[in-house]
């Protein structure tokens, strides 16, 4: 890897705190609408400040102070911090309401200085998508690609700057996130094996940081998507979550107090060749009756030309019938929902989460379904007999995979919001090709910037 670290490593966050009294702020369950979401870890009093109006805003100052435990100064002096970095913002006095004395002043989270990008990777199309700080989708294009990585990197930037000029306006891009999925290597940005795709050992990080210009954090999209949902979907998944996908590939992420868990190389959650019973399609690890070539979308829809549903292998085809609710697509749907559901079992016996998320298109876009998956999890797990309180699908619908590859960006913003100072700000569109591109990877420690030379990779 053509990479050298910044020295002297100026970049790197502290995740210590910065507040004067608080050594762990939790919510204490006395601002507005407590949901019982504890505050992520890391990131000191600035991330738990945020976290609190990102839940919980607009709201005053005191309910701050309330949630996170700071004091009324340090409470003063992190919001103005954070809306000198276009972080929050102050409300009019009016929003709060009339009110007797003097007038509180209610915060809430900037939504219009910055957006975070995201570059889905999908086996038929990319999407890109630009997300707010709040994590609404703000645009979302789908461009479909031909699947070598050549040509798909260099789609992307391509349609990357036309899409960025025609929907960020004046707010400020603070990074790329790219996901996709298979096994990927989040810390250095190496898509590792995506079977699907044909894709091996692709520096996906450096090779797009370098044709972009942007900072780019890559990751796997599960653990994307579970990321997503930590910080702005089911408030329990901050406790403990299990997330599946069933797409063109399958893939599990598992997080625990708010933190995904990554595994030593990068490979935890993977599920894609966990065997089913009563399934026998040759695999191409070798084996048989694995759960992504029995449940993947491509079995899918192979299966639905087989029924005649569709002419041909085609999931646009297969969607649209889908979205027409023609019933024999539908059936196909639900077969397919309850061999998830076998699935599902097995991770909640294994795992016990406080919420299983399931993202899959049946889910998405027939939600009458879920009844189904639900009977079937009751009749095989060991542990959960009440599976509808405890799985459901995705929070973000139909913009789920835009929010996917933004989160990985936002969750470093939401985790260490003081970095943005220190990595100098966030990066304006559009952006020159650069003489030396950046890199920036980050963990449990703190933000790490790579520098390379883009001519080195090619
Ligand atoms: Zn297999």
């Amino acid at each position: 890897m053509p990479t050298r670290r910044m020295s002297p490593p100026t970049t790197r966050s502290s995740p210590r705190s910065t507040g004067p009294r608080s050594t762990a702020p939790r919510s204490t369950g006395l601002g507005p609408g407590d949901d019982r979401r504890d505050l992520p870890r890391g990131g000191g009093s600035a991330a738990a400040v945020l976290r609190t109006v990102l839940d919980h805003g607009p709201v005053a100052r005191s309910h701050i102070g309330a949630a996170t435990g700071l004091s009324p100064a340090a409470v003063s002096r992190q919001t103005a911090d954070l809306i000198s970095l276009g972080l929050l913002r102050e409300l009019p006095a009016a929003a709060c309401g009339p009110r007797a004395g003097r007038p509180s002043v209610p915060i809430d989270v900037d939504t219009e200085t910055h957006l975070a990008c995201g570059v889905h990777i999908a086996v038929p199309s990319v999407t890109f998508g630009l997300v707010d700080l709040r994590g609404r989708t703000v645009a979302r294009e789908q461009v479909p690609h031909r699947g070598d990585a050549d040509s798909t990197l260099s789609l992307i930037a391509r349609h990357l700057p036309g899409f960025l000029r025609r929907h960020a306006g004046s707010r400020r891009v603070l990074g790329l996130g790219v996901v996709t999925g298979g096994h990927v290597d989040t810390r250095s940005g190496t898509v590792i094996e995506h079977e699907p795709l044909g894709w091996r050992n692709l520096p996906l990080g450096p090779l797009l940081a370098a044709r972009t210009g942007l900072p780019v954090t890559v990751d796997g999209h599960s653990r994307a998507l579970a990321q997503a949902e930590i910080l702005f979907g089911d408030p329990r998944a901050r406790s403990s979550l299990v997330h599946l996908f069933v797409g063109h590939v399958v893939d599990a992420a598992i997080a625990t107090d708010g933190v995904v868990h990554r595994g030593l190389r990068s490979a935890a959650g993977g599920v894609a060749h966990l065997r089913l019973a009563g399934q026998d399609q040759p695999c191409p690890c070798g084996g048989r009756g694995c759960a992504q070539v029995a449940l993947s979308d491509r079995a899918l829809v192979a299966t639905a030309v087989e029924h005649g549903v569709i002419p041909r292998p085609d999931l646009g085809l297969l969607l649209r019938a889908v979205a027409e609710g023609e019933s024999a697509v539908v059936e196909l749907l639900r077969r397919r929902l309850r061999a998830i559901a076998r699935v599902v079992a097995t991770l909640l016996d294994m795992l016990d989460p406080e919420v299983l998320v399931l993202t899959e298109l049946g889910t998405i876009h027939r939600p009458h379904l879920l009844p189904d998956l639900f009977e079937e999890i009751a009749a095989h797990s060991r542990t959960c007999r009440d599976p509808e309180l405890v799985v459901r699908p995705s929070s973000f619908g139909v913009d789920v995979l835009a929010i996917a590859a933004g989160a990985t960006v936002l969750d470093f913003v939401h985790r260490s919001p003081r970095t943005l100072r220190n990595a100098g700000g966030p990066v304006p569109v559009p952006v020159p090709p650069p003489a030396w591109a950046a890199f920036a990877t980050y963990s449990g420690s703190g933000l790490e910037i790579f520098l390379f030379d883009p001519k080195l990779l090619t």
